[in-house]
């Protein structure tokens, strides 16, 4: 028998998640083929792929890290306690409207677990955040795809994709990969049409970094729609590493939604965090601060060298390069900068850049100008 029969149907076409390179595995590789002399100008390598925040952890939740980290023989609390408490006085909703996850990719999972049946029809755009198309996929479902109006999600032909068949709409926003962002006034009118057979998840990864007023507080809903709100605390936080993330509900599909999980699924250490970062506000200002800067800054710079690029809500820029965004990510690999392509979402001539540090955007932007002037090094990872 061919593995291929024993697998799930609904798993075979599946293109797995794509993530981003780490700093090490790029360095060995590029040393593995270049050898260590030819690489000592590229030993610091800056990776500007995933999202994250440049500026680390806050200090008050490394103190915390250590501090749980002596507690690590024994198993966390399954209940999230602290943490869920935290998060309702910040939040200002009840411990039972909260869920804890592993990353909010792992509230994604326990969100098509508890709701999805084989069949089932899950609206969503293109392009959006990967894992929503390939989750769906895992678990039987079939995925409806709706373009993006302008580079962001439009609302209105989410609403119209809705069928009888339909019981998810995932909206990312603000949209990765673009990073805009629909408002209040969008957001109202598609819940007005909403049927109540269907749960919207609203997926705010990168809520601290949006300025605009007008931006949806979606919490309010989730005591009179079926909404989801998903928030995390790998971005504007710097807990990337740690995977923690949380979704905020009616607590009817919370219940339903904790009949999934696995229990102790998030760490001790990571809850401990968390709870030293929520509090330290100071560190999300500065965090704001620098990806604001550094935003200006490389909008500046991308548009002096003529580049088209996507005005961003997030920590992101989407850039249309006119030129293949696979050869640049190769390209830049090989000076040092890993960024990512969009080939898995058919913008081929589009790349997505994460702002730094200004000493990273800095590097960046220097490095692309070499490459766009011809002055390419010709070294290259051989990562896909
Ligand atoms: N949603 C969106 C839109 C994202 O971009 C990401 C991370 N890239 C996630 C969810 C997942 O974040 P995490 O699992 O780290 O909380």
């Amino acid at each position: 028998m061919m593995f291929k029969d024993l697998v799930k149907k609904s798993i075979l076409d599946i293109h797995s998640y794509e993530p981003g390179r780490p700093i090490d595995e790029v360095r060995r590789e590029l040393r593995k083929k270049y050898g260590f002399l030819r690489l000592i100008p590229l030993m610091n390598i800056v990776k500007l792929v995933s999202n994250e925040n440049p500026l680390g952890p806050s200090k008050k939740a490394i103190r915390a890290m250590k501090k749980a980290a002596a507690t690590a023989n024994r198993y966390p609390d399954p209940f999230c306690r602290d943490i869920t408490k935290a998060l309702s006085e910040e939040l200002n909703v009840l411990p039972k409207n909260i869920i804890l996850g592993n990353g909010s990719d792992e509230i994604i999972e326990f969100i098509l677990l508890a709701f999805l049946n084989p069949g089932d029809e899950v609206v969503m755009n293109h392009p959006a955040f990967m894992l929503y198309e390939i989750a769906t996929k895992v678990m039987g479902g079939e995925p409806v795809i709706v373009p993006l109006k302008e580079f962001k999600p439009d609302l209105d032909a989410m609403a119209a994709a809705i069928t009888p068949k339909t019981k998810l709409v995932f909206i990312d926003n603000p949209n990765n990969p673009t990073g805009r962002s629909v408002g209040e006034m969008e957001v109202e009118a598609f819940l007005e049409r909403l049927p109540d057979s269907v749960i919207a998840v609203f997926d705010e990864a990168y809520y601290d970094f949006v300025e605009r007023e007008d931006f949806p507080d979606t919490i309010r809903y989730i005591g009179r729609k079926n909404v989801i709100v998903l928030r995390t605390f790998s971005k504007a936080h710097g807990l990337a590493g740690l995977r923690i993330g949380y979704g905020i509900a009616g607590d009817e599909l919370i219940k339903y939604m904790k009949r999934t999980q696995m229990p102790f699924n998030v760490n001790c250490i990571a809850q401990a965090a968390a709870i030293a970062a929520l509090k330290d506000k100071g560190h999300i200002e500065m965090s704001r601060l620098v990806i604001g800067e550094g935003k200006q800054y490389l909008y500046k710079e991308l548009g002096a060298m003529g580049l088209k690029y996507v005005k961003s809500d997030t920590n992101f820029i989407l850039v249309d390069l006119g030129r293949s965004g696979k050869d640049m990510f190769r390209k830049l690999i090989g000076h040092g900068v890993i960024i990512r392509d969009m080939d898995y979402y058919k913008l081929y001539n589009f790349i997505r850049v994460t702002v730094g540090t200004m000493p990273e955007n800095k590097k960046f932007i220097k490095e692309l100008k070499k490459i766009l002037n011809g002055k390419w090094s010709g070294i290259e990872a051989d990562l896909f």
